[in-house]
């Protein structure tokens, strides 16, 4: 856990912690959705797992509304967060890595647009995983720069903002960025 990296110009308190983005006690958990909203690996998996399927029932509803093409990549959905201990998950789905192709202002709108997800909500705290770097394959410490630097200009008013890191290869690399 490390704590107090520069947040920029805004004024929430930023968090590296290697951990399971399941577990966290935080208003919302930011997942890493496809964009069928229906459930996939990583991520996305371990939360319906965990979550049940109360999530995945609002998320056929947005399919149903909303969003009968799917979730476009860069943008952002809340759902509840059923039985995880965070209240909300908001949906993200981030850009699959292109070595020919700059995606990165994508991976920036999925960090922007999830906390403009967790201000609509008033939620106070929010964990983010590491964005399209497991099975969307953007290189963990190209992904972090872009992460940090993209929620640290975002104007919010989450107080709490922790990076939720899986393995200690991960903690290292996003310490590093910060
Ligand atoms: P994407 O499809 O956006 O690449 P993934 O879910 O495949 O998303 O992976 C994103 C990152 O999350 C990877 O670095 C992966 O190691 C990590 N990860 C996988 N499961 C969890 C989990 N339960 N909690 C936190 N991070 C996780």
């Amino acid at each position: 856990r490390e704590d107090g990296a520069g947040a920029g110009q805004s004024r929430f308190r930023l968090t590296l912690v290697r951990g399971d983005i399941t577990e966290q006690h935080v208003d919302a958990v930011v997942n890493a959705a496809n964009s069928s909203l229906l459930g996939g690996g990583g991520v996305d998996g371990a939360i319906h797992r965990r979550g049940g399927p109360a999530i995945l029932a609002e998320c056929r509803a947005l399919r149903a509304s909303r969003y009968g093409r799917g979730l476009p990549t860069g943008q952002a959905v809340a759902t509840t967060g059923g039985n995880l201990p965070a209240r909300w998950v908001i949906h993200t789905v981030g850009p699959v890595f292109s070595a020919g192709e700059d995606r990165s202002a994508l991976l920036a709108d999925c960090h922007r647009n999830s906390l403009r997800v967790a201000d609509e909500l008033g939620a106070r705290s929010v964990a983010f995983p590491a964005v399209s770097t497991g099975v969307y394959g953007w290189p963990l410490d190209d992904a972090a720069l872009i992460a940090l630097r993209a929620v640290s200009q975002t104007p919010t008013s989450v107080e709490l903002l922790s990076f939720v890191l899986f393995d200690d290869r991960a903690l290292t690399v996003f310490r590093q960025a910060a």
